[in-house]
């Protein structure tokens, strides 16, 4: 059972990163994931008095503060066509609309879990991730760094103009997914995220979206066995759910 003993609602980040220095001290965010652990915290660090809770469009990025929410994402226009709905297919599927309203964008990236579709959607997105004490880092090094106790404030989405696909596979729908793939391709650059495999989401790059480029693709793919599947039926699914993404890309390249 989760047990906490105090509740700091921080008045400044700096306030929250000095607390969050003490290993027993936690960052909250909707506290979905913390509420199932056995965690003993002495200071749980509120950050939703910091304005961190929208979505802001400049020119040329969405600035996304780390409270805002899965539903948020999910409903946000902009970021949505920006993505070709890659963004809301990623979480649509993620429990329910009530769980949704809750689960954070910083708690989803910040916890780099096994199973995320958050992480492995902006993976294949032009995103970086704003640390306190870290500066902006590009996700793709965020998702490999080991964890610290540093604070994610911002997740940051360049408006890079490309096409976006989303494909996952799971046993029954709203459960954790069994594999997950998101792809894009930004001019020449073709990115491939896999996740739920079931470790941290990994990127490669294709050189194009051949069916050859699947299998190279695929082959890279580290998989892995727990109790919603094998090893080898993720191998499989890598390959089924890379090459659908890559149709769909071929598609809309030709649209
Ligand atoms: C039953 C269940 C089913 C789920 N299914 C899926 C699924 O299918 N797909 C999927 O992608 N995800 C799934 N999730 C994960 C979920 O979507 C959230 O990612 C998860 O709950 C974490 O978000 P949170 O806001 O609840 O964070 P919390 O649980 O509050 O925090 C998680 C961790 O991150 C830290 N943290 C939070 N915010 C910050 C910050 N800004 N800076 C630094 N550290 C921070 C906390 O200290 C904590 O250690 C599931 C979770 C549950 C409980």
């Amino acid at each position: 059972m989760l047990r906490i003993k105090e509740f700091v609602k921080a008045e400044s980040l700096e306030q929250a990163y000095e607390l969050n220095q003490k290993r027993t001290n936690r960052i909250l965010g909707g506290m979905l994931w913390m509420r199932m652990t056995n965690a003993q915290i002495q200071k749980a660090i509120d950050l939703s008095d910091l304005g961190l809770d929208k979505i802001e469009e400049t020119e040329d990025e969405f600035l996304i503060g780390c409270m805002v929410t899965l539903r948020q994402l999910e409903l946000h226009e902009g970021l949505n066509e920006m993505s070709e709905g890659l963004v809301r297919n990623c979480v649509e599927d993620i429990v329910g609309v009530q769980f949704r309203n809750l689960a954070t964008v910083g708690g989803s990236l910040f916890g780099r879990f096994g199973f995320s579709d958050v992480l492995t959607a902006f993976l294949a997105m032009d995103s970086y991730v704003e640390l306190y004490k870290g500066g902006i880092v590009p996700l793709s090094e965020f998702a490999a760094m080991k964890r610290d106790n540093d604070i994610l404030v911002r997740v940051i989405v360049k408006k890079t103009k490309g096409h976006y696909v989303y494909q996952s596979h799971r046993n029954t729908k709203t459960d954790f997914p069994v594999l997950a793939v998101a792809a894009s391709k930004m001019g020449d650059e073709i990115k491939v995220s896999v996740g739920a495999r079931p470790a941290r989401a990994v990127l490669f790059a294709a050189k194009d979206l051949t069916e050859d480029s699947v299998c190279q693709v695929a082959q890279k793919v580290v998989t892995g066995t727990n109790l919603r599947a094998s090893k080898e039926f993720r191998s499989h699914l890598a390959k089924v759910l890379i090459g659908r993404a890559f149709v769909q890309l071929r598609g809309k390249e030709e649209a």
